[in-house]
């Protein structure tokens, strides 16, 4: 096989295809604003559209087009989940904690919900549920309790599925039963970006692209903030860069690695096949270190599988073909199948992989999504705003935390990440191996 055969037809997102990202006209900029927000994904937007409705003035700039950064290029599976899993931070944090987080989890899904209902936003959002699968029986017995305990104590729609049911649920021999929850579903991640920037422009928000914020100054009780465009005076800044920030937030830089995530989406299928192998036309998960994320195409015709990319620089061939090996491996009905449309983007990571929102010398920041962002970044964002309003908030966030702690020998090129994807794949290999299978 070529290199060429070996690629997909196309390496933009599939999602651009219905709702393409665009620069916005450009518009002048005003010498002062309440509020300069940095980034236009969900977390900037979902933010100036909350001080915009409060009265603020509010700039948002974005070095990109808006929404061309994870925003547009996402699985758009809304899991709200926390990387550890709720077994980990109970054993890390006490129940208590990783309850309230797990509960937080909840309200903020709830609140994209209640918000694409409430703002008109069509972006063929879909309940379906979501399957998480097992490796071995003992990592199911681990789940399946997780699962009771967060339908008993947070009345999570949410139950084990013992292997003898899986078939159910997906179409695969390779997991040992799993867990289905019921409060998850999928979105059309680039049609809910536009429908996100349309109501928060509408709000009275000036959004500018292609206009990257090159320094954060303070000056007297605000900040002087400089711009491709030229120097613009806030009283409050908040920084909402997620996996592309650069120098222009030094600080965060240093916190935050960006880890690259890919997608491969197949061919249309036949529906009797895709019948099989994904019945329910559910959101499908795993618990892999180097785990695959994966779902059927909104119009339920092709499946989409996203995973890690170990690469850091230019767009090699390799992590695709890790990707339908490991499609294959799930579905080995798929093993000729082609590939429409193979793509990256960035996720951030902190050290302990929790998403927050934190403040530095005046500076907001609300990041560190760990590659759930769609439903936490639109739920932080405004609750940054809220903090920034500074309004009282009946239940604090569980994500309103200190900084995350900086990584050592580390400014902003993720130069480690081939080495630590080598480790997870080698901890994969010995997870598999000692699983009860
Ligand atoms: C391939 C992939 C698959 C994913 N799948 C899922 C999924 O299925 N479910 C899920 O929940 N999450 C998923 N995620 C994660 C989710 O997409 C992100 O967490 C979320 O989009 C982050 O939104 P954000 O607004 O914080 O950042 P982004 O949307 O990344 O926006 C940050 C913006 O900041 C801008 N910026 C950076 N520096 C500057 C500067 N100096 N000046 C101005 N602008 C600047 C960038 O141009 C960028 O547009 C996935 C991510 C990727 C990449």
């Amino acid at each position: 096989m070529t290199d060429a055969t070996q690629r997909a037809r196309k390496s933009t997102p599939y999602w651009w295809e219905a709702a393409p990202v665009r620069p916005l006209p450009e518009q002048a900029l005003q010498k002062q604003v309440d509020v300069v927000i940095l980034g236009a994904g969900y977390a900037g937007l979902s933010a100036g559209l909350t001080l915009a409705r409060a009265g603020r003035s509010v700039a948002v700039f974005d070095a990109m087009n808006p929404g061309e950064g994870a925003s547009s290029r996402n699985g758009g599976i809304t899991s709200g989940s926390i990387r550890p899993g709720f077994a980990k931070l109970t054993r890390r944090f006490g129940e208590k904690t990783a309850l309230a987080i797990e509960a937080e989890g909840k309200r903020a899904r709830e609140f994209l919900y209640d918000f694409l209902k409430t703002e008109e936003i069509d972006c063929d959002f879909r309940l379906t549920g979501a399957f998480r699968g097992a490796l071995g029986f003992d990592q199911y017995d681990v789940m399946a309790r997780a699962a009771e305990t967060l339908a008993k104590r947070l009345q999570i729609d949410t139950y084990a599925v013992p292997h003898g049911e899986q078939r159910d649920y997906i179409g695969t021999e390779f997991y040992r039963g799993g867990v289905a929850r019921m409060d998850i579903g999928g979105l059309h991640p680039a049609k809910f970006h536009a429908g996100l920037l349309r109501v928060t422009r509408a709000a009275g928000v000036a959004v500018h692209s292609h206009t990257p914020v090159t320094a954060i100054t303070r000056d007297g009780a605000g900040f002087e903030v400089t711009t491709r465009a030229g120097k613009i005076a806030a009283r409050q800044v908040l920084v909402c860069t997620n996996g592309y920030t650069d120098g222009a937030a030094p600080f965060l830089r240093r916190r935050l690695v960006p880890v690259r995530s890919r997608i491969i989406v197949t061919d249309p299928l036949p529906a009797d096949l895709m019948d099989r192998l994904m019945p329910k036309r559910m959101m499908m998960s795993e618990n892999r270190q180097l785990g695959f994320y994966y779902r059927p195409t909104p119009d339920g015709s092709a499946i989409l599988l996203g995973g890690r990319d170990s690469s850091f620089a230019g767009d090699p061939v390799e992590p695709m073909l890790r990707l339908r090996a490991g499609l294959t491996e799930l579905f080995p009905e798929l093993r000729d199948v082609g590939y429409t449309h193979s793509w990256f983007g960035n996720v951030a990571m902190n050290r302990d992989m929790l998403p927050r929102m934190f403040e530095k010398d005046g500076v907001l920041y609300a990041s560190g999504f760990c590659g759930s962002g769609v439903v936490w970044a639109p739920w932080l964002g405004r609750r940054a705003a809220q903090r920034l309003l500074g309004e009282r908030i009946e239940e604090p966030s569980a994500f309103d935390m200190r900084p995350p702690a900086a990584v050592p020998f580390f400014n902003g090129r993720p130069w480690f990440m081939p080495a630590i994807i080598k480790g997870f794949a080698l901890q994969d290999r010995l997870a598999l191996s000692r699983a009860i299978r």
